[in-house]
């Protein structure tokens, strides 16, 4: 059975980076019908904190991206980690070393000066312990294949080869018993069941040194997926300076819905034929490794906000609704819920966002005397005041308060004014919203309601 893991360190938020990582282990897992699961790896007692966690975990669940069991936290496993090192010396691959740090920085200094590559020479590797001081501190090293090379067989990268020449003899128990990062990441995979790990490929060197772990403890090898790093828009790796956010930041203040970022990380690095609009049952049936890229893939906002906008659409009104009340600057009534409800219809056909909606939304619940925006006030000078005067009065008089009705009535007052409809919509928008782009006229005249739309174009007409 196929078993894929998402293995982020909780020094930050969940990054784009790492959500679409956990979104390719996630489909994999479940296109096989086997199981993904989550690995806290918080080792780093220094860096990790329990904020990172709890964002790394709203993060994949608002993406639907939800693990298979309980989560595993790394540092809690340390005393396995610590197990296997044993196990390693006790079969031979292993050994202790003595070496002093000053000893080892003496090492590096020569190596240095002879432009060498800076890696541990083995100088315990056949030596034996009692040549040690007695109770001296001692790190745990994996004595690595000194000839020959290894190949991994990567799923997206091809054959990848290093001559184990270039790998020295790494640690992996540290002198206070503590387990290195490679040993703690192998030891779990193994221990998880993990059979493919589909990760960065920031992580494909590592996959050179953790390799020799497996082999050492005869455990079967998982098969590696590393897949590019996400770009920026300008081709260089993506940072902060590209706008490289949380996914708690594209939620809370971009106002994307979760599953347009869910579709456009599966697109930004795989994809199906020309198919831009995925769903995430499709995404299982057809994702495979086969088709993720071996170039990096830019990141662009553009196209994210663009596919958000389609989800807008797709989406159920009353789910828009609660969202978007959520980011209304005021506590929103049940009353003024069902009002953005129905006004969703003419609130969401052109936003790319839910704060697009918001905004636009904003006229429904502003109370008289309107406060103008610039544009609006411009919009109300001149003939305006003259012309809503004569809105005013078609609108009273109009029989019913659909928009049929509410559009004749304002027809009929650009022809006898011999003024385009856009001439008497302008300013009547004006005065209705306060600002000068709005949802159709009309639409804004039936939700607003008789009552209030005549006392705002009072407000404004002579
Ligand atoms: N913890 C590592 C990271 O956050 C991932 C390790 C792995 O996937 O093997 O980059």
């Amino acid at each position: 059975p196929v078993v894929t893991r998402f293995a982020p360190s909780p020094t930050g938020f969940l990054h784009i980076g790492g959500a679409r990582t956990a979104l390719f282990n996630l489909l994999f897992a479940r296109h096989h019908g086997g199981k993904f699961l989550l690995r806290i790896e918080d080792t780093d007692r220094a860096r990790s904190t329990d904020e990172a966690i709890a964002a790394i975990l709203d993060g994949l669940r608002w993406l639907d991206l939800d693990w298979d069991g309980e989560e595993i936290y790394q540092f809690s496993r340390a005393s396995r980690h610590a197990e296997v090192a044993q196990a390693m010396l006790a079969n031979g691959h292993a050994y202790k070393c003595f070496a002093t740090a000053e000893e080892l920085e003496a090492m590096r200094a020569g190596q240095r000066a002879n432009k060498q590559p800076l890696r541990y020479d083995g100088r315990w590797r056949d030596r034996d312990e009692s040549e040690a001081p007695a109770g001296a501190p001692f790190v745990i090293r994996l004595k690595a294949p000194r000839e020959g090379s290894v190949t991994i067989d990567d799923q997206v990268q091809g054959a990848v080869t290093v001559n184990n020449s270039e790998l020295d003899d790494m640690v992996l128990l540290r002198s206070d018993g503590t387990p290195t990062y490679m040993l703690a990441v192998v030891v779990d995979d193994h221990d998880m069941g993990v059979t493919h790990i589909i990760r960065g490929d920031d992580h494909l060197n590592n996959a050179f040194r953790q390799l020799p772990i497996y082999r050492a403890m005869g455990w079967e090898e998982p098969v590696y997926a590393h897949i590019p790093l996400i770009h920026g828009a300008d081709g260089a790796k993506l940072s902060k300076r590209h706008g490289a956010l949380g996914v708690d930041a594209y939620r809370d203040e971009l106002g994307l819905l979760p599953e347009a970022v869910s579709n456009y990380l599966l697109r930004l690095g795989w994809g199906h034929g020309d198919d831009e609009i995925i769903s995430r049952e499709q995404a299982i049936g057809w994702f495979d490794l086969a088709g993720v890229g071996k170039s990096p893939s830019r990141f662009d906002l553009k196209k994210l906000e663009n596919l958000n906008g389609h989800y807008i659409r797709a989406s159920d009104d009353s789910r828009l609704a609660e969202l978007v009340a959520e980011r209304l600057p005021f506590e929103v009534s049940e009353a003024q819920l069902t009002l953005l409800n129905a006004a969703m219809p003419a609130l969401k056909p052109r936003a790319a966002n839910l704060n697009e909606i918001a905004d636009g939304a904003m006229f429904l619940f502003r109370t008289r005397p309107l406060v103008l925006d610039e544009g609006a006030e411009a919009l109300l000078e001149g003939d305006s005041p003259q012309l809503l005067f004569r809105i005013h009065v078609a609108l009273d008089a109009a029989g019913s308060w659909d928009t049929e009705a509410l559009e004749a009535a304002v027809r009929t007052v650009a022809d006898e004014a011999g003024v385009k409809l856009g001439a008497v919509a302008q300013p009547l928008r004006a005065a209705l919203t306060g600002r000068r782009t709005s949802p159709g006229i009309f639409d804004v005249l039936a939700l607003l309601g008789r009552e209030e739309s005549l006392a705002r174009i009072a407000d404004h007409m002579t």
